[in-house]
Order: structure tokens, then C-alpha cells, then sequence
């Protein structure tokens, strides 16, 4: 598992692998659990710090919102982009400074967005009028940034579209912020979740540092520029080592935005993703007539219990077995609800072991980003997923 680390991040690689193995292989589970070990974030803090530079560094919070997460994360000195007024509560009461806190949601209810400038937060995003004006009568005075649309995402989970506006938009509401009393003090982006190398950002960054500019010389004195996240974790495709990664990232946007005087990065996945591990278990494998080619394998876990990301087959995670040495073949992978939506992979069948049977112990290895937090509280009466922090 830290084989695409690379040899300048050498000093930051633990042997956790086999730690959250020793810990998961000692004790038996009757749900779907992730296991996050806390010394494997504090890992990969340190091996993005380093290729970070200057870039501040704030945790998206979404990512998994565990306790003691937040708490390490602290204790690094790590800061926080939180898009809600709970994930605020929750890094407030873990010890976070308010002033280390970014509301970087661009739909903020107005009695959230007063209560957090009520705790000291003074750093907004918004990507709309309506947005600033709620700022504005709820946080006067505060900073704001623009949030920029990504038209076309290289990453494997985009979240493109529905957030940022575009390039004439976004100057026409740094002047408004300006006229309401606010402080613009830059842009934000998201190059879209799960970008695999560090390369893929170059035409994003093209985009943003035309914008840049446009504001500049449109009277704008900017200051932040927010690059969101997209580092990436190692799902069985090659991804560049975390520090390689960050270093890369940021001497693009060096390149291109040579007066920016603050850079933030909000890693959420990078972070957290490899520092957990699913323990499921195999509920039913089964064919549906004599000849029918594929093995269909039920799991205890599924798209509502914490696998939402499988949604159009878009993130692969990786299975492992007890009896990988065996031959191995293609079967769908299910979950265990009563919806048909419920299939975790077809078009791209899994391998796995063709001696696999009820009762079996699956691990998802990487899976500690994006799945504790999209577990429904239980449906079809299949516990959500349960979590354990080492
Ligand atoms: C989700 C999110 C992130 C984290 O993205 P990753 O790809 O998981 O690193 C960062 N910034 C914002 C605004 C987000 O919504």
C-alpha cells in the first residue's frame, strides 16, 4: 500500500498497512466497519505539508468528520474548510481556532452564516448574488471569495456544474462584495475529486490565472487564492506520491499566479482515504440460471451503507480476501438493500476468488474518504457503517 510513495516523502511512510491489518485481523465485526488509523493521517498530513509550501492546508471536513480525526488534525496544526454549521461546531469543540476556519459551502443557510460569524469564522465563499447578500446583512464585514466553475474536470469524481460561476459573473460579484461592505479577497476552485496527477491540473489552472488576472486588471486587489482539493488516493490506478503531488500542484500555480500572496488547499480525500479499511463480509454468492456467466457476490455493504461513490462505477475501490491465492474470476458486486440501484459494479466486473462464499471476510482497502459520511442512518434496516478509530 505505500509503494507509490516516493522517495522523498520516505521519512513519512509508516508500516500501517500491517497495524490496521494486526488490529482488524484480532477482533471480529457483526456490521460493515471502517477502521481509521489516526497515525496514517498524521502520515499523510506531514507528506502533503511537505510538498505543500506555502499553501495553507485546510482539511476538508466532509471527507469523515470522525472525532479524533479533527482532533489529530488539530494537534498538526492543520486548518479547516467546513461547509456546514455542524462541521463548524464539530472542529470548534475539537480544539480548532475560529480564525483557522473557512465556510467554504456556496449554500449557507442565513441563520448558519450568522451564527458562525457569531463564533468568529470571517471567511466566506460565494458564487452568486443572493449569496453575498445574505453575507453581507449576516457577516458585514467579512472576507469572501469568489468560486470559479470548472467547465471540464479531469477528476474521477467531479463536482463540476453545480458549484462556481464563471469568469464575468465572478468579477461582477467582486464588485458587488466591495459595494456591500465586504472584503474580496481572491477565488476558490475545485479542479474535481480524485484527479489522478498532478499534470491533469494544468488546463484548470490555465483558466483560473486568466480570470486572475482579468480581476487584476480590473482594479482587484486580490490576495487568496483557494485551490480546493483533488489530491488523490490510491485506488489500484497510478497516482504521484502525496508530496510529489502537493510540490507539483504548487509549483504550477506559482507559475501562473506569481502576486498571489496567500494560497489555501483543501484536501479532503488525500488525506484521509488510505488511512482506512472496510471490513465487510459476504452475505450470498449466487447465479442466476446454470449458464449464466457472471457470479453474482451480495455484500453487507453497499451504495447506502457508505459505497455512494461507486454511483456510474466512478471510484474502483480494491477487495481483498483470505483466498486470493485461489483462482480467481468476474462477478457483479451488490450490495445487500432491496433496491436495484444497489449494484456496486457490472459494466467493469471485480475479480475475486472463485471459491468466495457466504460468511467470507472482505477488506476495501483505501476506503477511509467518502464513505462514513454517505451511509444512510439505516436503510432497509442494514446498519450504517460503523466506525472504529486506531
Ligand atoms: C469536497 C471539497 C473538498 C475536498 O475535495 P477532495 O477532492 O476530497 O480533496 C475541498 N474543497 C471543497 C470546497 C469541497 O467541497
Amino acid at each position: 500500500m505505500t509503494v507509490h510513495f516516493a522517495p522523498d516523502a520516505a521519512s513519512f511512510v509508516v508500516d500501517s498497512t500491517s497495524h490496521l491489518d494486526a488490529y482488524v485481523a484480532s477482533r471480529s465485526f457483526d456490521k460493515p466497519t471502517l477502521v481509521m488509523d489516526l497515525d496514517r493521517v498524521e502520515a499523510q498530513y506531514h507528506a502533503l505539508r511537505a510538498g505543500l509550501g506555502r499553501a495553507d492546508i485546510h482539511y476538508a471536513v466532509k471527507a469523515n468528520p470522525a472525532r479524533q480525526v479533527i482532533a489529530r488534525l488539530v494537534d498538526l496544526g492543520s486548518h479547516f474548510d467546513a461547509a456546514s454549521r455542524a462541521e463548524i461546531a464539530l472542529c470548534l469543540a475539537e480544539g480548532a481556532e475560529a480564525s483557522e476556519i473557512s465556510y467554504g459551502n456556496t449554500i449557507k443557510r442565513a441563520s448558519d452564516i450568522a451564527w458562525a460569524w457569531e463564533q468568529g469564522i470571517t471567511l466566506f465563499a460565494a458564487d452568486a448574488e443572493e449569496e453575498l447578500e445574505k453575507i453581507a446583512t449576516h457577516a458585514p464585514g467579512a472576507s469572501v471569495y469568489i468560486r470559479l466553475v470548472v467547465e471540464t474536470s479531469p477528476g474521477d469524481w467531479p463536482l463540476s456544474r453545480k458549484f462556481g460561476c464563471d469568469r464575468d459573473m465572478a468579477l461582477q460579484l467582486l464588485d458587488l462584495a466591495q459595494s456591500l461592505g465586504l472584503n474580496a479577497v481572491g477565488f476558490s476552485f475545485h479542479v474535481g475529486s480524485q484527479t489522478r496527477q498532478a499534470a491533469m491540473w494544468a488546463p484548470t489552472l490555465d483558466v483560473m490565472a486568466g480570470i486572475w488576472q482579468a480581476a487584476i486588471d480590473a482594479g482587484h486587489e486580490l490576495t487568496l487564492l483557494n485551490i480546493g482539493g483533488g489530491f488523490p488516493a490510491f485506488y489500484g490506478e497510478a497516482i504521484d506520491a502525496p508530496t510529489t503531488y502537493a510540490a507539483k500542484v504548487i509549483e504550477m500555480i506559482e507559475a501562473r499566479f506569481p502576486n498571489v500572496s496567500r494560497i489555501m488547499a483543501e484536501p479532503g480525500r488525500g488525506m484521509v482515504a488510505e488511512a482506512g479499511v472496510i471490513v465487510a463480509e459476504v452475505m450470498l454468492v449466487s447465479r442466476k440460471s446454470d449458464r449464466d456467466m457472471h457470479r453474482w457476490v451480495y455484500l453487507d455493504i453497499g451504495r447506502f451503507s457508505g459505497l455512494a461513490e461507486t454511483e456510474g462505477e466512478a471510484i474502483r475501490y480494491q477487495f481483498e480476501t483470505a483466498r486470493d491465492a485461489d483462482t480467481m474470476g468476474p462477478c457483479i458486486l451488490a450490495g445487500p438493500s432491496c433496491d436495484s440501484a444497489d449494484v456496486l459494479y457490472e459494466k467493469r466486473p471485480v475479480l475475486l476468488p472463485q471459491s468466495l462464499r457466504a460468511g467470507d471476510r472482505v477488506l476495501i482497502r483505501n476506503t477511509g474518504a467518502y464513505t462514513s459520511t454517505y451511509s444512510s442512518v439505516c436503510f432497509n434496516g442494514f446498519p450504517p457503517l460503523d466506525v472504529v478509530v486506531i
